[in-house]
């Protein structure tokens, strides 16, 4: 039995260990390759920017990987999350379609990103690191980073992406509060930042440029390391204690089946926190659907190609095989910050390409319109990134029958007014990335097969 809006599990039902999809996988997953020799690199190349236990993490052949009782314990202060069944959007919509949401809207910084952030820096600390660095788009990262090494007293060091600490200096106060030190990106603290500057003053940054800086930063200090909120294997398994308490709470909720699995796509992280716990599920029944979400105006799954590139733009990171639209990539100041990357996770690349995995896109527009209609039936507003995985479920519900629908609330949209000030006014407008642009990146690339 279960409650009727809210399933909710205990305190004690967290799960203690994480899934690590990379056994199951139906092709292995290519390796990552140095960015200057393009062989394939090992655990020594990563351990300036990596402590081991994550590069352990990265590349085990475990299915199972224990969640240590320190992270358990702080994980309980937002965890487990409720699973949401949307009467109320349902009703709106008019449809025979169960529909159900995950909410990692309610953890610290409001977002899933808190559900790595907090083992990152406890294996940093375990291992002596005393600095953290890292990159952030609209600060969801940043600040989930931040919290986390305040309660491990670590030092931690953000590069925001320049267009979002003009546009959205809330996020970059709620980093300061935590203790984090936080810097315009592109910056004229590094070698990368000023390169970028040099060719254009009045650059306002990209995710790639802020890691480019991030990086250099860790590598040239001794006692700091790097840390990264998506695209990582390890990032992806922290992420999949919300697809794991998800199917605790379906069955709770008396499904036996469920029919589509949503949710959008920056890095992949809170698309495969939910959905890697039911690949096993999609293995058995291939009529069930794993849908990643994207924006038109990014449209690195649907648009772009599926090959080896870099994760930053300067090309500082290894080499890794996924679908990307160049490391170039300059994505135009679209809300939905959190999306906006050249690349996607290598993990989730190898499932879309293998087609375990379907990739939608949407305009930001239609979004908005669903986030809305969401707000007002459920009463919560979503972050910009997360209405993408509304818009899809909707869509879903939309072709009829009495489908089992589960998307991933990823976060709320409390800190993104100025968006929702600009869609209600009548002010945003649509953009659809050009394919001539991913091809004339495309050219920019190392050439590997
Ligand atoms: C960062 C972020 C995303 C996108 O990142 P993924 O790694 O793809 O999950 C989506 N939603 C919210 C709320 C975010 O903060």
């Amino acid at each position: 039995m279960s409650d009727k809006y809210r399933i909710v599990l205990r305190e004690d039902e967290i799960p203690k260990r994480w899934y690590n999809a990379l056994p199951d996988l139906k092709t292995p997953l290519a390796p990552p390759l140095h960015p200057g020799t393009h062989q394939p690199i090992g655990p020594a190349d990563l351990a300036l920017l990596f402590p081991m236990e994550l590069i352990k993490q990265e590349m085990s052949p475990e299915p199972w990987i224990e969640i240590p009782n320190d992270v358990l314990e702080i994980y309980k202060l937002w965890r487990p999350s409720p699973l949401h069944r949307a009467y109320n959007l349902e009703k709106a919509l008019k449809t025979k379609a169960r529909i159900y949401y995950k909410n990692e809207s309610l953890s610290p910084a409001g977002s899933h990103k808190v559900n790595t952030a907090i083992p990152q820096a406890y294996y940093n600390k375990q291992e002596g690191v005393k600095k953290l660095t890292t990159e952030t788009g609209a600060g969801q990262w940043g600040s989930a980073l931040s919290f986390a090494c305040n309660i491990f007293g670590l030092v931690c060091e953000v590069f925001m992406v320049k267009v979002s600490y003009q546009q959205k200096p809330y996020r970059k106060n709620l980093m300061q509060v935590w203790g984090a030190t936080v810097h315009a990106s592109p910056s004229n603290l590094t070698n990368s930042g000023r390169k970028i500057l040099e060719a254009d003053a009045n650059s306002l940054g990209s995710l790639g440029i802020a890691i480019s800086e991030a990086v250099e930063v860790a590598v040239s200090d001794p006692s700091a390391k790097y840390t990264l909120g998506s695209v990582l294997n390890h990032v992806l398994l922290h992420q999949t204690v919300i697809g794991l308490e998800t199917k605790e709470q379906l069955k709770l909720a008396g499904e036996k089946k469920v029919d589509a699995i949503i949710a959008c796509v920056g890095g992949g992280s809170n698309f495969a926190g939910i959905a890697l716990p039911f690949l096993k599920d999609k293995y058995a029944n291939p009529d069930m659907k794993l849908i990643a979400v994207e924006p038109m105006s990014c449209p690195s799954l649907t648009k772009g190609d599926f090959r080896y590139d870099f994760g930053d733009t300067v090309g500082l990171t290894p080499l890794v095989k996924m679908y990307t639209l160049g490391h170039s990539f300059m994505p135009p100041g679209i809300h939905a910050g959190g999306l906006r990357y050249h690349g996607t996770a290598p993990l989730l690349a190898n499932l879309v390409k293998d087609k375990i995995v379907e990739a939608k896109a949407y305009h930001q527009t239609e979004c908005f319109e669903a986030a809305v209609l969401f707000a007002k039936a459920e009463g919560i507003l979503p972050a910009p990134e997360s209405s993408h995985a509304i818009k899809a479920a909707i869509e879903e519900a939309k072709t009829g029958g009495e489908k089992v629908i589960v998307f991933n609330l990823s976060g709320h949209g409390n800190f993104d007014l100025a968006s929702y000030e600009a869609y209600l006014s009548g002010k945003l407008t649509d953009y659809e990335y050009p394919k001539e642009s991913v091809e004339e990146a495309l050219k920019n690339l190392p050439c590997i097969e």
